[in-house]
């Protein structure tokens, strides 16, 4: 069986290109979509993620704003922060980058971002509105999977698609997504996680699988069925001396060990990454967009 490569750099390059259209519109009525990018503390993952968006607004010519913040920095002081950039004409949508120190209330900072600029689509109200099937922004990185599958022809209708994890970043989310009705959804959906029984057994049953866990090499050959199409979620750190950086990324789906059984794979890196900051850009134009109808 060939194997087809899933490749997300190529799909977010498609992406943000198509961008440039609606990005001349908005300019034209004298709007540039601004995203605002918050960090707290100095969590070294979380300063590359906001580097990345920050260069990713600049290749694009919109305004990008990054608040790098202590971690002493007290929850009121970030809640008033939020509230400003809430307030802020030139800001369409604003994203404070997880995990906040454990003295911020994560929740109480998700809800305080106005809904319509909340491109992360992390407050209750994107949640309850992704959940019913009429988003006003779906997050970011199960909207990049859905996008992947489409944009590959992978078929989902009727299909089974196991998730393994459930978390609310990706896990719920792309399950929530994948059950709609409509195009590139329509699935069958089981979500598996660290409380299930007979994972293996449930991984096996799935047309699609889609591994969220966070563990490195975690799906290997006996966890896929023949034939199965496989996302790579995960993104792991693992040591390596001889890499400049003293480590790499590796993802949650041993590749070489699947890689000959698998209808498709999309692989990390270079699946599911580029595709979150692709499907972030897109979240902020589509909050410029509004912002006209406000
Ligand atoms: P998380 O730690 O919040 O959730 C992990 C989930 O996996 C949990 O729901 C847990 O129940 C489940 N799990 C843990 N151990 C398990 C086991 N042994 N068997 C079955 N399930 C198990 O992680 P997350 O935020 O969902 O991220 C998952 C992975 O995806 C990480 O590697 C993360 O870096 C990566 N990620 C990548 C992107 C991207 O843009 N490419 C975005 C978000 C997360």
């Amino acid at each position: 069986m060939s194997l087809r490569l899933i490749n997300g750099r190529d799909v977010a390059a498609q992406v943000t290109e198509a961008l440039n259209d609606r990005l001349q519109v908005l300019r034209a009525q004298g709007i540039n979509p601004g995203l605002a990018v918050v960090v707290v503390g100095d969590d070294p993952a979380s300063h590359v993620y906001v580097r990345m968006k920050g260069k990713a607004c600049d290749r694009m010519g919109m305004l990008s704003r990054t608040h790098i913040l202590p971690s002493s920095t007290s929850e009121d002081d970030l809640l008033s922060l939020i509230d400003s950039l809430n307030a802020d004409a030139e800001i369409h949508g604003i994203l404070c980058q997880l995990p906040l120190p454990s003295h911020i209330d994560e929740r109480k900072v998700i809800e305080r971002i106005d809904p319509y600029k909340d491109v992360d689509a992390f407050h209750p109200y994107n949640v309850g509105r992704m959940l019913i099937g009429d988003p006003l922004f779906l997050p970011a990185t199960p909207a990049g999977i859905q996008r992947l599958l489409v944009s590959y022809e992978v078929e989902t209708r009727g299909k089974h698609v196991v998730v393994l994890g459930r978390s609310n970043i990706v896990g719920k989310p792309i399950a929530s997504i994948l059950m709609q009705k409509g195009e590139g959804a329509d699935a069958t959906v089981t979500v598996a996680h660290s409380r299930s029984t007979d994972l293996e057994g449930l991984c096996r049953r799935a047309d699609i699988l889609i591994a969220a866990v966070g563990i490195p090499l975690f799906v290997k050959a006996d966890m896929v069925k023949e034939g199965a199409v496989v996302i790579d979620v995960g993104t792991n750190r693992v040591d390596d001396p001889a890499s400049d950086k003293g480590y790499r990324l590796v993802g949650d789906v041993d590749f070489d060990n699947v890689k000959g059984k698998v209808a498709a794979i999309s692989p990390s890196p270079g699946g599911v990454g580029p595709m979150t900051i692709a499907m972030l850009m897109e979240n902020t134009v589509k909050a410029a967009e509004m912002s006209l109808g406000h």
